[in-house]
């Protein structure tokens, strides 16, 4: 850990503890591992969907920048985007919920939809998600953030 020369006891003591706060905020944010993500896949099946959609693989990739998620039903494999690591937890379940019920019902039709009914955070993690893409959109320009 690198101190800033020239500080006091006191101030470095307030340093010390700054920096732990942010590597303990950092170590909460910790994103799964890819078999920690097949784990969480199996538990929100089973809560779910009765254990009915089983991924034969389940995995975090940095290949898909327009898709959250995807799925090839024949195969069973469920593909997560990088970019939503370090996204609230309930997010990132529901994009791993919405891929599972596409292992047991494929398009977006209304039996798709009552499958993901039951997950009380569908609609926030949606908004949450189209908050993400919109924000992306905003023109980088001083002001236009609210500042
Ligand atoms: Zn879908």
């Amino acid at each position: 850990m690198l101190i800033p020369a020239r500080m006091s006891e006191a101030e470095e003591q307030r340093w010390v503890n700054v920096m732990l706060d942010k590597l303990a905020a950092q170590e909460s944010k910790q994103v799964l591992g890819d078999s920690e993500l097949a784990e969480r896949a199996e538990q929100l099946s089973a809560q779910y969907f009765d254990g009915r959609a089983r991924p034969s693989s389940v995995r975090w990739v940095t290949n898909q920048n327009t898709r959250w998620g995807s799925c090839t039903p024949a195969e069973g494999s469920i593909r997560l985007s990088h970019r939503l690591q370090g996204m609230p937890e309930y997010v990132v379940d529901y994009v791993l919920l919405h891929e599972l019920a596409h292992l047991l019902v494929p398009g977006h039709g209304p039996r798709f939809w009552r499958l993901l009914e039951g997950y009380p955070r569908t609609e926030r993690a949606k908004g949450y998600l189209e908050g993400v893409v919109a924000a992306e959109r905003l023109p980088h320009v001083p002001g236009a953030r609210g500042e």
